[in-house]
Parts: C-alpha cells; structure tokens; sequence
C-alpha cells in the first residue's frame, strides 16, 4: 500500500509491486509456527475503507506495508502441532505477499474441500462473501412467499447468492446490476426481473414492480432512495454495503422519513460479528449445494500478484465479472 487514493484507486500508485525482498524459504526460522505459500487472495469492496486515514469498523492498511484480506495458502513447512505439510489454510489476513508464517490459527482455519472445488471458492461463494449472504439473509430478512425482494450488484458475489436464497425462500425477486453480461447472469439464476441500473430508472421499476418487502442493499445512495420511496409497510431493509459512496461522495437521502411511516426496520451488519450462529449450518450445507448445481457462483479470476491493485480498481468501478479473486500461485 502506497499512497492513500483520493477517489478511486489507481495501480502503480495506490499501490505497487515490488519483489526486491527475497527469503530463504528452506530455512527461515518458523518460532513455532508454519510456513505457507500463497495459493489466492480476495479482493473485496470494503477494502476501499481501510485506504482511509478513519477509524473503522476493520483495522487500516499501513502505507508501504502489504494489503491483506481474506485468502488461501498451502502448508510448506510447520512446527506447529495442528497443521501438517500440504494442508490447505483460509486466512482472514493474508497479506499480499507469496509467502507468509502464521504462528497459530487464529483467524485461519484448515479447509478439508472434500468436494474437490477450486481454492478460489474459498474466497467467495464458500468466504466470507458467501457467508455474508447466507447469514445476513436468515438472520434479517424474515421472508415469507409471495413477498418481493430487491437485491442490488446482484451480479457479484454477495447479490447472486442472496438472489437464489430468495428465489428458494418464493419471493418475487427484483435484481440490478451494471451491466447486460451481469444482468444475463443473473437471470439465469431464476431473478423475476433483472435490469441494469445504468440504463434503466432504479425508481420506474420499483415503482411498477414493487412494493419492496425485502430490500438487500448494496449500494446506498439514489438506489437506496428509490427503495424507500417504493418500501412497503413494515419492511425490512438490509444494509450490508454502500458502494456508490465508496470513493466519492454519495448524494443525501431524501425519503429517510419513510423509515417511521412505514414503520421499517432497517439492519446494518458487518458479517464478522453474526457469522458464528451459521457457520456450522453453512459448511455442512452449501458446499453440497454448489456441488449438485443447485447454488450457481461466478468468478473474476486474475493470474499473478502484480495485478493485484488492478483488480482493486475493477471491483470499486464494477468492471469485475464475478467474484474478484488473484491466484498468487499454483500449488
Ligand atoms: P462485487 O464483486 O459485486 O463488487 C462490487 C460491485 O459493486 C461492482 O462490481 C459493481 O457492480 C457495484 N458498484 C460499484 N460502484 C457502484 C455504484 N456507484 N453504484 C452501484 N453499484 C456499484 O462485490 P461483493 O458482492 O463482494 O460486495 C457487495 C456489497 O456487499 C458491497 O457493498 C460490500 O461492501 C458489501 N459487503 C458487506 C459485508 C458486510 O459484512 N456488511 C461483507 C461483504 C460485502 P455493478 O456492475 O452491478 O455496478
């Protein structure tokens, strides 16, 4: 991490590669720990947020340090009790580097993927993404059949997952996304009406296909504005991100009265402190549903770590077709 952005983040300056440090992976001292080789890290929105000189919710990133988020990695060499050489460890922050020692797990866990899947899953249909609308979707959105849900960047890893909880679930599911490739994708997961966002009124379509029981919010902003505007009574309103004022500023929300008129409940969550409730149901659950097709995912693969601050740019822009994920290295 380089230089803190001042709107969207800009490769080679934001942040830059570098491969002037070098170590001797035979034998560099563990104390205790392990060794692993960085297999894919996962590029996120929320990262955006630890660019800034604020407190947050989430530790900063350190100018000329590197990032770090959630990622996966292979056990080269251990003296730890619990992981032996060639297991596989998610870590919640794994820095961008190719090699890192971990003490212990805190933080990580050990991944058996008995189903075979790709690493870069782990990043997302089966990370925290994928939690992320799992958990936040039962624990919030009370959803009853023949309710309507509207459920935004439902082309990215969090909204196409919570698009087939509320398809499964019998809502009637309204979903934006930004482009006519996301918008095709979505679809196909079985959303009633899919519309980009960029060429269509966000409020005309809500206002002929709502009311909205359930709004999923992703991005804040006007978006956020025309689902109030278009809330049905006793509602409920997920807040799980805000994009659009990410890295510039979102204009202010004019229909914030409609929260007490119709009586809304509207829930922000950071996944961090709700997932432990689900963990179990999910790892026992989904891997299964992905496996026989019933969970559909889609993934923006990178290969090679000096692409890594383009990729941050592409998720802030939305030019990531998927789940953004940099495979780091082969096994
Ligand atoms: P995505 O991979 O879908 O990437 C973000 C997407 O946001 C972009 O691809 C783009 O899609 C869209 N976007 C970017 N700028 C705007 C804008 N100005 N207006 C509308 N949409 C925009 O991300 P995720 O699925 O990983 O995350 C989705 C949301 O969930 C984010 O807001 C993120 O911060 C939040 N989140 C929250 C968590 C929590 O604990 N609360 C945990 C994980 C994620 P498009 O092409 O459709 O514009």
């Amino acid at each position: 991490f380089n230089e803190r952005p001042q709107d969207y983040p800009i490769p080679g300056k934001t942040t830059v590669y570098d491969e002037s440090e070098t170590i001797d992976l035979d034998n560099v001292p563990l104390n205790g720990g392990y060794l692993l080789k960085v297999l894919c890290v996962s590029l996120d929105p929320y990262m955006r947020g630890r660019m800034k000189d604020s407190k947050s919710y989430v530790g900063g990133f350190e100018i000329g340090k590197p990032l770090s988020n959630f990622g996966v990695g292979v056990v080269l060499r251990t003296e730890f009790d619990n992981v032996k050489v060639g297991d596989h460890v998610y870590y919640m922050g794994m820095p961008f580097q190719k090699y890192v020692i971990l003490p212990n797990l805190e933080n990580a866990r050990v991944i058996k993927n008995e189903e075979n899947f790709p690493w870069t899953v782990y990043t997302g249909v089966l990370g925290m993404p994928g939690l992320t609308a799992y958990c936040a979707w039962k624990e919030y959105s009370r959803a009853k059949k023949g309710e309507v849900a509207f459920i935004t960047t439902a082309g990215g890893p969090v909204g196409s997952f919570v698009v087939q909880l509320a398809k499964a679930d019998g809502l009637k599911v309204i979903a934006s996304a930004g482009s006519e490739e996301k918008v095709e994708f979505v679809k196909n997961l079985g959303a009633d009406v899919v519309f980009n966002y960029k060429t269509t009124n966000t409020a005309d379509v809500l206002e002929k296909e709502g009311p909205i029981d359930v709004y999923w919010d992703n991005v804040g902003g006007t978006t956020l504005d025309a689902a109030l505007a278009n809330a049905a009574l006793h509602s409920r309103f997920i807040e799980c991100g805000m994009i659009s004022g990410y890295n510039v500023d979102a204009p202010p929300i004019r229909n914030l009265m409609n929260i007490v008129g119709r009586q809304i409940t509207m829930t922000g969550f950071i996944i961090g402190f709700i997932a432990e409730k689900y963990l179990s149901d999910f790892y026992t659950e989904v891997p299964k549903l992905i496996k026989n097709g019933t969970i559909k995912y889609k993934e923006d693969v990178t290969n090679g770590l000096e692409y890594a601050g383009h990729v941050m740019e592409a998720v802030q822009r939305g030019t990531n077709k998927g789940k953004a994920v940099v495979v780091v290295a082969d096994e």
